[in-house]
């Protein structure tokens, strides 16, 4: 990739605000760009931000631990991401909550990404599917040749 389109600068960690032709200027860029991953981590960092923001202002929808604990901040890590639409890192913010001194970062339980994991499921997913749905036609093509009824594909 040619140019580092960075959203989540924009979107995030704009104070003053942006305009829709901003906006419009970067999605275009992203787009043209193919920085799908780009897109992936800017909704990442806003899911995160709605996490952060639910748990501080002690929201009742927000993520908990004990039942009596505070969560409170507790630093970042960084960690790289690999998915089907790129590689990207990704800021992770970490909790402590002030019961059992448990420490974890919301956005990382949200999406389900284990604590070592650095590589989404998607991936082998997909490629199961693809292996499936090629033995699926080979199947077909050998029941047709077989003189079998023709399957509708
Ligand atoms: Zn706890």
């Amino acid at each position: 990739m040619q140019s580092k389109v960075s959203m989540d600068l924009l979107v995030c960690q704009s104070e003053n605000g942006f305009s829709l032709d901003e906006l419009v200027k970067k999605l275009s860029e992203a787009y043209e760009n193919k920085a799908f991953s780009e897109f992936l981590r800017t909704i990442l960092m806003l899911t995160q931000e709605v996490l952060i923001y639910r748990i501080l202002n002690e929201k009742k929808n927000a993520m908990e631990c004990c039942p009596e604990g505070h969560l409170t901040l507790n630093g970042s890590f960084k960690r790289n991401i690999r998915t089907s639409l790129g590689e990207f890192s990704m800021p992770f913010i970490r909790v402590r909550c002030s019961k059992c001194g448990k420490t974890f970062a919301p956005l990382q339980r949200f999406i389900g990404l284990e604590r070592y994991q650095t590589k989404t499921n998607e991936l082998e997913k997909l490629i199961v599917e693809a292996a499936s749905e090629t033995s699926y036609r080979r199947a077909v093509k050998e029941i047709e040749r077989d003189g079998k009824l023709p399957v509708a594909v």
